[in-house]
């Protein structure tokens, strides 16, 4: 099975005709609110490629809490320890301008309130695969990581938004997946490139021995020690991009905790990915598992 330990949030969305400026107040559109969080967005991502999934998490008592977790129970995915807290929930403030443009405002909440001796082995029992991200504390993200390891379970850190890691920090994940600009902030390579992807890969792999490298619709590569590769992107009408990189993440991680090789499980990311931005939204756009093979087949 796979385990996801990361964030759950409500994203509130509200079109503008315009950004405010300091002091200013204007009129948007009636709101809308969405499932988010890159934890919950792999999570769905994982189980509509047909992982079995967990999920260990925190939400807040606010009412978003209870709806994200009944919203993931009622797909399937093991909710048994993402736990409803006395705080709010992690939401993410998002205003959408007439170009499209955003401003987004994450109040991380609940999120942050993960510690590290929350985490128990017991629920890491079973799992192939671990993934994590970086949304919620570090010393969380770090303990899930030893613990996966020692429960034999493959740990996979979408290292997301880029954040401050020791190269020690990087040490701790089996494989890493990091999109152009969390490249750049690791490696110090502008990343924009097939080519240039992969020397931030070997150069990463100093600290890690796997390392993946989404460069969106140009594709994704990877380094690892059984060697390099390149899968170009699958041509896609784009509608909205947002979580790509959740789907590639979630195809990532089933197709490895089926066995499939590096080359076959970067394949299925990027057909989940491609497919994700064909259609808009976050979790709503993820694809099943049938689209992707559909897909990978046509
Ligand atoms: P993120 O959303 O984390 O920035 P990317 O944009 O790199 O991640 O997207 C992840 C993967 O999804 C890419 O490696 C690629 O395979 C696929 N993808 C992303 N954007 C497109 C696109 N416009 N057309 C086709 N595939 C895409």
């Amino acid at each position: 099975s796979i385990v996801v330990v990361g964030s759950l949030n409500m994203d509130l969305v509200v079109k503008v005709p315009r950004h405010p400026v300091p002091g200013e107040t204007l009129l948007g559109s009636d709101y809308e609110s969405h499932f988010g969080g890159k934890g919950a967005n792999q999570a769905v991502a994982a189980l509509r490629m047909g992982g079995k999934v967990r999920m260990i998490g925190r939400v807040g008592n606010d009412g978003f809490g209870e709806r994200i977790k009944a919203h993931l129970k009622a797909q399937g995915i093991n909710v048994n320890a993402t736990l409803c807290i006395n705080s709010p929930t992690g939401v993410a403030f998002i205003s959408v301008d007439k170009e499209g443009q955003n401003a987004i405002i994450v109040s991380p909440g609940a999120n942050s309130r993960l510690k590290p001796e929350h985490l128990s082995p017991i629920e890491f029992e079973g799992a192939s695969v671990v993934v994590l991200q970086l949304e919620v504390p570090l010393d969380t993200v770090r303990r899930a990581a030893r613990i996966g390891r020692e429960s034999g379970a493959r740990v996979i850190l979408n290292a997301a938004p880029a954040l401050p890691l020791a190269p020690a920090d990087l040490a701790l994940f089996d494989l890493l997946v990091v999109n152009e600009s969390e490249a750049h902030a690791y490696c110090g390579l502008a990343v924009d490139s097939p080519g240039l992807g992969l020397e931030a890969a070997r150069a990463l792999r100093e600290r890690c021995p796997t390392v993946v490298v989404t460069l969106g619709r140009q594709g994704a590569v990877w380094a690892s020690p059984e060697g390099e590769g390149y899968q170009p992107a699958f041509e896609v009408r784009a509608v909205d991009t947002t979580a790509a990189g959740d789907a590639f993440i979630g195809a990532l991680a089933v197709a490895l905790g089926e066995g499939k090789s590096l080359a076959e499980a970067v394949r299925l990311g990027a057909a989940a990915g491609a497919l994700a931005v064909t259609k808009p939204g976050a979790q709503s756009s993820l694809p099943s598992r049938l689209e992707a093979e559909a897909f990978l087949s046509a």
